[in-house]
């Protein structure tokens, strides 16, 4: 495009913040309108009695797209954040009983899964990495890091014969894992990727594999103080290049004129002039509320009840008294019967009976008011926010009996804290849209449920010229790398200021 002057961008979470920086560092005057107080979006942050808990994201992956980001608009990464490489990457418990502590680092991963799980099951792992890696060296540079483009997406997908079999289109993550990982323990932890985007392994297509083998080949992440300092760090840098961010400022509505993006219009009126507007709000919302109806938008709009809306979590925000000897910075406790669990998400549409429990408590001062307390964050997957059809979560007892039911299941599953919570505080689906304004809650958007589901993610580019689609509801999806990797297409279709 090129020549663009004012840019605004709606949602200052990760996805609108990295897209303003690079906007701001290719010469453009670029303003970030916030309706939360606070930047970040779901990369939240709670304080209170000297304890810090990271409300959303607890794991930072391919730290390259992070290292990009910031050499591309100023100074490097490690002058503004302390990333930290995880090892061990995360401990598991199976209801067997059974634990493996599984390495940050690739080449200890087999000898452990032999050590704990048995021999042979290195070697099953390690062959289902390696097809991974195929699957992402044929995914990365035309899927990953380029607009989507319709069929001429899938031409360059389809490139070479080779690609499209290693990617197995039409066949599920389950389904492929399944040919490589004969233990039920392995095909778990397989299975548990899918979550990675709110998905069904059972309906998520096999390319979702390149998330283990990402995950394992460039490590498992943290950021000293807490993840939350990676977008209030790119705010900064967004606004060292010149960038304006206002939080507290909704926007209603997106001005059209002449079929193409004009600005914006505010909570108070205000009319906010832009050549650019840029829109980290969800799809959903964009294409359902903010934007005038048209021929092109009631398309996006009827596209969009095409792909399945990601599954949400219930968050619980422990305040401990003690340590926990020998605790790993994440640890997953998984249930006897996981279909139950994707049944009752994506099928039932109701809370979990047994749901696998995910634990991050970070050794890091920042969280805890001394040395003898530990904070915890404790997720576990739950249908979104839809009363009517689904769950109402601002049912009265909810909440709270959700929480005693997820205390109650870590005890059985040899963590009982209940002797030592100071504390709790219990966010719902419900919570998340509420702060987020994330529709139901989504924890990454658009889930990956479907064959097809990765092709009719909206696109960055909208239909309406000068408007453009950032973050987790967009293409790639959703996940701190890949909305991070939408800013960066969204930089590049609007090209730098002339
Ligand atoms: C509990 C939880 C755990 C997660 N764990 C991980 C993890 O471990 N690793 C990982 O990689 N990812 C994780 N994620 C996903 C990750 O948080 C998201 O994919 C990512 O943060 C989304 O970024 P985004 O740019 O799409 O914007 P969002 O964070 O969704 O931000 C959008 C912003 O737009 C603002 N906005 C919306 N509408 C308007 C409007 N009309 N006017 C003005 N502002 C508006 C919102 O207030 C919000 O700040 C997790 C998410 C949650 C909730």
């Amino acid at each position: 495009m090129g020549g663009v002057g004012r840019v605004v961008v709606v949602g200052a979470g990760l996805g609108g913040l990295a897209a303003a920086a690079r906007l701001a560092a290719g010469g453009h005057a670029v303003t970030v309108l916030e309706q939360a107080p606070q930047v970040g979006g779901k990369l939240g942050w709670f304080a209170r009695d000297g304890y810090g808990f990271d409300t959303g994201p607890s794991l930072l992956t391919l730290p390259q797209v992070f290292t990009d980001l910031f050499s591309a608009t100023g100074d490097p990464l490690d002058t503004v954040l302390d990333l930290q490489r995880l090892d061990p990457a995360v401990g598991y418990r199976f209801a067997d009983g059974t634990t493996t502590a599984v390495p940050g680092r690739l080449a200890e991963i087999g000898p452990r899964l032999d050590d704990d799980l048995g021999a042979g099951s290195g070697a099953q792992w390690s062959a289902l990495l390696t097809r991974a890696e195929a699957m992402w060296a044929a995914t990365e540079q035309p899927f990953l890091r380029s607009p989507l483009a319709g069929a001429a997406t899938l031409a360059r997908l389809a490139r070479r014969l080779d690609d499209v079999r290693t990617i197995a289109p039409g066949r599920t993550l389950r389904g492929v894992g399944g040919q490589y990982l004969t233990d039920p323990r392995l095909r778990m932890l397989a299975d548990r990727y899918a979550t990675y985007s709110g998905s069904d392994p059972r309906r998520a297509p096999a390319a979702l594999l390149t998330v283990p083998w990402v995950e394992q080949a460039f490590g498992s992440w943290y950021v000293r103080g807490g993840l939350r300092r990676l977008p209030e760090a790119v705010a900064d840098r967004a606004v060292e290049r010149g960038a304006t961010v206002r939080t507290g400022t909704a926007v209603t509505e997106v001005l059209v004129e002449g079929g193409r993006a004009v600005g914006v219009r505010l909570a108070d009126g205000e009319r906010v002039p832009a050549d650019v507007v840029v829109c980290n709000a969800d799809a959903t919302a964009l294409y359902g509320r903010l934007l005038p109806r048209s021929a092109p938008v009631r398309r996006a709009r009827a596209a969009l009840h095409r792909v399945t809306p990601s599954s949400s979590g219930v968050v619980l925000l422990l305040a401990l008294r003690g340590r926990t000897p020998g605790l790993a910075h994440h640890t997953v406790l998984f249930p006897h019967d996981y279909d139950a669990e994707f049944d009752a998400l994506f099928r039932r549409k109701r809370p979990v009976d047994d749901p696998t429990v995910y634990v991050s408590a970070p050794d890091d001062p920042a969280t805890r008011p001394d040395d003898d307390s530990e904070a915890w964050f404790v997720l576990v997957n739950a249908p979104r926010h839809e009363p009517g059809g689904g769950v109402d979560w601002t049912a009265p007892g909810l909440a709270d009996a959700t929480a005693d039911r997820v205390l109650a299941t870590l005890a059985d599953r040899g963590l009982d804290v209940r002797d030592r919570v100071r504390w709790r505080v219990v966010r719902t689906p419900a919570d998340l849209e509420r702060e987020t304004a994330s529709p139901g809650g989504s924890i990454y958007g658009t889930s990956s449920n479907g064959a097809r589901a990765a092709f009719l993610r909206p696109g960055n580019a909208s239909p309406l010229p000068g408007l453009f689609l950032v973050g987790g509801s967009a293409h790639p999806g959703g996940g701190l790398p890949l909305v991070t990797l939408s800013a960066e297409i969204v930089a590049g279709l609007v090209g730098p200021a002339r």
